[in-house]
């Protein structure tokens, strides 16, 4: 059995919702691969704590959501890898996007003030890929950039743009253990 992630602030770190969703599997450490949607009401749960479902009862969400959940993840790594290492944006990869937000967007509500009120996990998908789409096309002056130690993106709002850990809590704390060990004889 596996164990249901508990999402909780280090979870959201990354400053943009497609990024904190690309986030939800390690790149490189603790476990290359690491998948924290560990089944359908996981992922549900990330939908809720990111806001995008009012709740997540068990159930809302199915295997095949997941999937698709799982596919739209892939297509977030291979746009925001692009841009982070100043290559072009593959086109099939930002096509997915649009073709992620395009099928879902009867699962979506958009208001006259802008605001996407998702009606179930195929619409928080939607919602999800026209965020990232949102921040290919215009990213902020610093860019994108990845966790020296996990691999997650973040957006670096810091004052001097020197933020290189996802999270100092995490992270920067695990990295600076690991200096100190590697300093002492
Ligand atoms: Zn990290």
């Amino acid at each position: 059995m596996t164990t249901a992630t508990a999402w909780g602030e280090d979870h959201f770190v990354a400053g943009n919702l497609a990024l904190d969703f690309a986030n939800t599997v390690y790149r490189r450490w603790p476990e290359p691969g690491a998948d924290l949607f560990t089944g359908p009401d996981t992922f549900a749960a990330w939908l809720a704590r990111a806001g995008l479902l009012p709740e997540s009862p068990r159930g809302s969400a199915t295997e095949a959501a997941l999937a698709e959940a799982r596919t739209l993840r892939a297509l977030l790594w291979t746009v925001f890898d692009a841009h982070r290492e100043g290559r072009t944006i593959p086109a099939d990869a930002f096509a997915g996007l649009l073709d992620t937000a395009r099928r879902s967007v009867t699962d979506l509500t958009v208001h006259a003030d802008g605001s996407a009120r998702p009606r179930g996990p195929r619409g928080a998908l939607a919602v999800v890929a026209l965020n990232g789409v949102a921040l290919a096309l215009d990213p902020p002056p610093q860019g994108v950039r990845a966790c020296d130690r996990c691999g997650w993106f973040f957006i670096d709002s810091s004052r001097g743009r020197r933020r290189r850990w996802c999270s100092m809590k995490t992270c920067g704390n695990q990295a600076k253990a690991a200096r100190y060990r590697s300093s002492r004889p």
